[in-house]
């Protein structure tokens, strides 16, 4: 097994950060290889579960920070489950995604749209009190430079009554928004 000389470490207060926001040994991974083994959408990573945590481990916050995977991560938990050594790996992946965006980073390649998508639904959700399907799309796909995607299955939906036209904002909209602006003012506050 490969062995991690101190001063091969890059960056201690990434790990030391990462550690205690995600709550998770990450030097207790051994790189058995099992959460990317499990791992449903690692074929589209440019890096691995393992290699994320390795990343982790030598403290190379700007390449860990900078990778596709953290925002293609499904969050499905798998690798979680299956790690021997008992490390949430999905929760290191949201910490990282967290602390990415806390650095303004643009992420990479295709992974870009996952923020735009977020970002929509996010937004639906503080104006409407609820996700706004149809609108959430139709904004998504303008924005990503195909207007027309899925239009079909839309339709169909659409005739089905599986997409609303319209959404009824609900009761407790003010303290949906309420969540918005705390947690607004604590990443401000970061
Ligand atoms: S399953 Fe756990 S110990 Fe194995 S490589 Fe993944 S994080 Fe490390
Ligand atoms: S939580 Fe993310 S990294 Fe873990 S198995 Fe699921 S998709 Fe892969």
């Amino acid at each position: 097994m490969e062995t991690i000389r101190l001063n091969e470490i890059e960056d201690r207060d990434f790990i030391e950060r990462l550690s205690r926001e995600s709550g998770q040994a990450v030097e207790n991974c051994y790189q058995c290889g099992k959460c990317t083994a499990g791992c449903p959408v690692s074929f589209a990573y440019d890096f691995m579960p393992h290699q994320v945590m390795r990343l982790v481990q030598m403290g190379l916050k700007e390449e860990v920070l900078r990778c596709q995977s953290i925002w293609l991560c499904a969050s499905c938990v798998t690798c979680t489950v299956r790690c021997p050594r008992n490390i949430d790996v999905a929760m290191v992946m949201d910490t990282l995604r967290i602390m990415a965006r806390q650095k303004g980073i643009v992420p990479p390649g295709r992974s870009r749209n996952v923020v735009l998508f977020n970002n929509n639904f996010l937004k639906s959700i503080q104006k409407y009190g609820r996700l706004f399907e149809l609108a959430t799309m139709a904004i998504f796909n303008l924005k990503t430079g195909h207007p027309f995607r899925e239009t079909d299955t839309g339709l169909t939906m659409l005739r089905r009554g599986k997409l609303k036209l319209w959404v009824t904002k609900p009761r407790g909209l003010e303290e949906v928004n309420r969540i918005f602006e705390k947690v607004h003012q604590t990443e401000k506050e970061v």
